[in-house]
């Protein structure tokens, strides 16, 4: 599996669409100060479920849609995609080219589609987090975060580590079905007590 094609448009300094295509193997983007090449980096994490707009040097998500230009007016949408080669099936979906779509309008409407098809936040991380891809598994390193890293106090450092090993995943999935546990002992309770008042 690997990162194959990154689509943009309206998103930060790309009014216009951008594609990068992108081989197997390093990929180096070039180009002067202020050109864009974060922002192609941050395109790529916000497609792939970047919720702060920290994350995205912003200070709110919608600053993430284009602000204009002294030649464009501002755009009201943006949306990334990006194509995964899945010929090794890494990805548990039977399809050679996965694709993942997100967009945002000025309003806060905002949506993601799998291979163009509707879908939730939750089921990209959990399809993309199998393989150890989203937003929260050091995919990306920015820049300072090898210092941060270097620097992080033990604790700090475990959770880094856990999200890395991708055991973040197991504990969120442990805690939900600790919820839910509770719930079905609610409900079971509830019904032990209709019983009870029916008798
Ligand atoms: P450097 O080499 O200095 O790190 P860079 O090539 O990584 O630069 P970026 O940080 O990707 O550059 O791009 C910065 C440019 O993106 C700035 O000119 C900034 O005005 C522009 N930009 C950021 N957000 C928006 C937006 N929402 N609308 C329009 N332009 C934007």
């Amino acid at each position: 599996m690997y990162l194959k094609y990154l689509s943009i448009r309206g998103f930060k300094s790309f009014a216009d669409t951008a594609k990068v295509k992108f081989s197997p193997g390093l990929t180096v983007i070039v180009g002067p100060n202020g050109s864009g090449k974060s922002n192609v980096v941050d395109a790529l994490a916000w497609v792939l479920g970047a919720q702060g707009p920290k994350q995205l040097r912003s200070s709110k998500m919608e600053d993430v849609i284009f602000a204009g230009s002294s030649k464009r007016p501002p755009l009201g949408r943006a949306e990334v995609s990006v194509t995964f080669d899945n010929s090794d099936e890494s990805l548990s979906v039977p399809l050679s080219e996965v694709s993942i779509s997100r967009s945002l309008y000025r309003s806060g409407e905002s949506s993601y589609k799998l291979n163009e098809v509707a879908c939730r936040l939750s089921d990209l991380v959990d399809l993309l987090g199998e393989v150890g891809v989203g937003k929260s598994q050091h995919l990306i390193i920015s820049q300072g975060e090898v210092d941060d890293i270097v620097n992080a106090k033990a604790d700090d450092l475990r959770v880094i580590i856990e999200e890395a090993a991708g055991i973040t995943r197991h504990k969120r999935r442990r805690d939900q079905a600790l919820k839910r546990l509770v719930e079905v002992d609610g409900d079971l309770e509830d019904i032990s007590k209709m019983e009870r008042d029916l008798k």
